[in-house]
């Protein structure tokens, strides 16, 4: 299977592009939904989407779901139990922030402990209801990085987690959507200021990608273009003002955000 790349650029107006041979095509719209080349080429963009425009979040979901706990070492590091079933959350599409992006801390009498958890994020292809797991692979468009930021402190206090994994800024995603690679054959490594905090392998993931997205689609409708967050290894840590990320996954790219501090 050949590997394309995408992103979506700040032009005239947002634009999904498709990358490649140092230039960025632009599409009639996304590549999930059937976007065709328009004919224009913008050259001076590499493989990442770094170019004479801004990189804007590749992706416009619907909806964001994050799968918990789907690393043994991780669950453990938190002191939880692994799952016996997929344990899905939500996260508003407010939260997605673009490569380069600054992660905004709410201020401390807010929450006093903000940490990364670095993830391979899924974008959906095709309709999805009721899927079979085997129909639920196939309908995977492509894969981009992303990083689940949590309040910690308030992910213990608050029972639901839509403020500690929610809230603006806290969805780093990118900075490009790539297509044929097996999702089982990664590995992810966040860095805060140049020393790897996380290194993993997404072979180690409890629930498969096809296991999810069948549990979801049980229930709830998966629409091309939706992002699923497929869990983070062990390793998370505390984020603070002034902190540089990094997360790689080779044959994709590597997700840069810095972190800002919040007001008071
Ligand atoms: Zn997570």
């Amino acid at each position: 299977m050949s590997s394309k790349r995408f992103a979506r650029l700040d032009l005239a107006e947002p634009t999904y592009v498709e990358l490649d041979g140092g230039a960025a095509f632009p599409l009639t719209r996304a590549p999930w939904l059937g976007g065709a080349r328009t004919g224009e080429r913008l050259d001076g963009y590499d493989a990442d989407a770094s170019g004479p425009r801004p990189r804007l979040a590749p992706v416009e979901p619907r909806k964001i779901l994050c799968v918990g706990r789907n690393y043994r070492a991780h669950a453990k590091e938190l002191g939880n139990e692994v799952p016996v079933e997929p344990m899905l959350f939500y996260k508003p599409a407010t939260s997605l922030l673009a490569q380069g992006g600054v992660v905004v801390l709410p201020p401390a009498s807010v929450s006093s402990r903000v940490e990364h958890e670095a993830e391979l994020a899924l974008v959906i292809g095709e309709r999805l209801k009721g899927a079979t797991e085997e129909a639920a692979a196939r309908a995977v468009f492509g894969l981009t990085i992303a990083c689940d930021v949590t309040a910690r402190d308030l992910q213990k206090k608050d029972g639901q987690w839509w403020r500690a994994k929610g809230m603006d800024t806290f969805c780093p995603v990118g900075p490009v959507v790539v297509t044929g690679l097996d999702p089982h054959a990664l590995s992810i490594t966040c860095r805060v200021n140049g020393a790897v905090r996380q290194d993993g392998k997404t072979s180690d993931m409890i629930f498969s990608v096809a296991r999810v997205l069948a549990h979801v689609s049980e229930t709830i409708t998966l629409e091309p273009g939706d992002l699923i967050l497929t869990g983070t290894p062990e390793g998370v840590g505390p984020l603070a003002p002034g902190d540089s990320v990094e997360i790689e996954v080779p044959s994709i790219s590597t997700l840069l955000f810095s972190v800002g501090p919040g007001a008071g």
